[in-house]
């Protein structure tokens, strides 16, 4: 997910954007119309459903606002961003899923005032404070060590279990 923030106050009120438009507007940030499908998939406003899409500037400045407050917002270490509050906020009952991959922790957790669903991405060394706060309630590992590291050790092993001169001595 992109972090950057693009400046709303280059957006024209009254205007009406294309995906082009919009691309242009931040050109300088390298804004790519990939990015702007994004955004509507995230809740950008268009005029109406068709071809091409077309966007009031009032919509994207509102659209705007909320994103780069999103990205800007410090939350404390237990608490995550709150896309409907649009505020840093506790977790309801320290309840937190954990999806861990190679890089990062994915932590999701509810609302405690809003009970919408909350997303804040941890360092994996910050598993250990996080069992300490919260309460985990489901772990997925989505990058098995055992597993890739398998894939050399296990048929090497296989393979001397099941050698001529082994039987012998395993027999
Ligand atoms: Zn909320």
């Amino acid at each position: 997910m992109s972090k950057r923030l693009y400046p709303h106050k280059r957006v024209r009120y009254w205007f009406v954007y294309d995906i082009d438009d919009i691309c242009a507007l931040f050109s300088d940030f390298g804004l790519h119309a990939q990015t702007v499908r994004k955004w509507f998939r995230k809740g950008l406003k268009t005029i109406d459903a068709g071809k091409p899409a077309l966007v009031y500037g009032c919509d994207l400045i509102e659209f705007l606002k909320k994103n780069n407050n999103a990205n800007k917002c410090k939350t404390a270490f237990g608490e995550m961003y709150c896309m409907r509050c649009q505020d840093a906020r506790p977790i309801f009952r320290n309840k937190i899923s954990v999806e861990q991959n190679a890089q990062f922790l994915k932590v999701q957790g509810a609302c405690r005032e809003c009970k919408n669903v909350m997303f804040k991405n941890y360092k994996l060394t910050d598993m250990p404070p996080l069992r300490h706060q919260f309460r985990l309630v489901d772990v997925l590992e989505l990058y098995d060590f055992a597993a890739s590291t398998g894939k050399t050790h296990i048929p090497a092993q296989v393979r001397n279990a099941t050698s001529e001169s082994l039987q012998g001595d395993l027999f």
